[in-house]
């Protein structure tokens, strides 16, 4: 840990002076020294000290009570007061402001280093549980917005089968065996994007609460890419072939099965459902020992720890616009132009944590009418450990 900076509101020269030198040789930095409540503040912005060390009784309009107050609430500064007398009246306003310590003067070095190291402490366990604090509430709120949302797209597929249902009930004597088969099959299909809705937030939910868990180990890349694309193929019902192109001799690599087979069906997915008239799906895969300088061109992302596997899925369909690709991995995000084309949001959601579990990276290139090229880069070792 660095030196801690300490930033002195005294408006005696001498009794100033001599407190910066008492702190250096404590092996404290004093960032400044300041004789006013305004200055005091204007200085806490810009030299963002670690402590504030501050007169109470200070000229000016406003004194060190008010100053400490206002540099704690905008900047969560600690202060620890130095007075030289102290009536009741100011000690309760002082009281009011929460401070992290208080010295009388004249004062020993000794009380002077323990009460700022009591208070470095104090700020410090703060500023843990506020980051703590702050961290859960943000997951509380994206658990209920995402409850929320998944509760309402569930509602669409459930009242399709609600109302299929009533239908082959009350008319099933009159309806052809053509359309009660539509019906049926509608009921379906509604019922397995119920299914996978909820798989999808499962999955999201124990990445949340951190119970999805890496599991590394080692992987034939080759058979299961293989196996993968031949899954995804019959998907595709014939309108769009992928091509696998492994270009490593390497096939095994230390990776999560799991993790990877979310990680790349959820990919190949979009590159077939968003290619809708059909084409090249491609997957390529390579493994790279160590830095190659041409491929980190290519791929552009911040890897240090080789070997890697890098997974290249492109497609040529209708492209990513410009204006949507900043939230492309919020969950139940979906881009402008997907027109009829059915989805939730939640499996690029789930890519980002796989990807993220791995220690790995992802990135992405796309225009509009041109096609998307998904990079994923994962560290191949068994040493990334998390
Ligand atoms: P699902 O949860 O079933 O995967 P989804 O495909 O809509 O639904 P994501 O996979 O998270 O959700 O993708 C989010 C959005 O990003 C999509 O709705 C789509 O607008 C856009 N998108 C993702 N991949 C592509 C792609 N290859 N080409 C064009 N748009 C894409
Ligand atoms: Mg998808």
């Amino acid at each position: 840990m660095g030196e801690k900076k300490i930033l002195v509101v005294e408006d005696e020269a001498i009794v100033a002076e001599a407190i910066a030198l008492s702190l250096k040789k404590q092996g404290y930095q004093v960032v400044a020294i300041v004789t006013n409540g305004e200055e005091a503040i204007e200085t806490a912005a810009q030299t963002q000290p670690d402590l504030v060390l501050m007169d109470i009784v200070l000229p000016g309009d406003m004194d060190g009570i008010a100053a400490a107050e206002t540099i704690r609430t905008r900047f969560h500064i600690p202060t620890v007061f130095l007075t030289a007398y102290a009536d009741e009246e100011t000690l309760k306003r002082a009281k009011l402001t929460d401070p992290f310590g208080y010295i009388i003067k004249p004062f020993q070095q000794k009380d002077l280093y323990v009460t700022i190291e009591i208070a470095l402490h104090r700020h410090e366990l703060e500023t843990k549980m506020r980051q703590a604090l702050e961290i859960a509430e943000q997951k509380a709120e994206r658990q209920t917005k995402y409850v929320s949302i998944a509760a309402h797209e569930l509602r669409n597929p459930l009242s399709a089968i609600v109302g299929s249902a009533q239908l082959l009930q009350l008319n099933s004597s009159k309806f052809d065996e053509k359309i009660q088969l539509k019906c049926l099959d509608l009921m379906r299909y509604a019922s397995q994007s119920m299914s996978q809705l909820i798989e999808d937030m499962l999955v999201i939910g124990r990445a949340e609460s951190e119970q999805l868990k890496f599991n590394p180990a080692p992987l034939n890349l080759k058979e299961f890419c293989c196996h993968l694309v031949e899954q995804m193929q019959l998907s595709a019902e014939g309108k769009q072939r992928i091509n696998f192109i492994n270009s490593s001799k390497k096939t095994v690599a230390v990776l999560d099965q799991r993790l990877l087979h979310h990680i790349v069906s959820n990919l190949l997915s979009n590159a077939l459902k968003y290619s809708p008239n059909g084409g090249e799906v491609r997957l390529e895969v390579e493994y790279l020992e160590k830095c190659d300088q041409d491929a980190e061109k290519n791929h552009q992302l911040p890897i240090t720890n080789y070997p890697i596997v890098i997974f290249r899925i492109r497609d040529f369909g209708i492209g990513i616009p410009k204006e949507d690709q900043e939230q492309l991995f919020e969950a139940f995000y979906r881009c402008s132009n997907v027109g009829e084309i059915k989805g939730t949001g939640l499996g690029l959601t789930i890519v980002k944590k796989a990807v993220e579990l791995h220690g790995g990276a992802i990135a992405f290139e796309s225009a509009v009418g041109a096609g998307t090229t998904f990079t994923v880069i994962l560290p191949a070792s068994s040493q990334t450990q998390h």
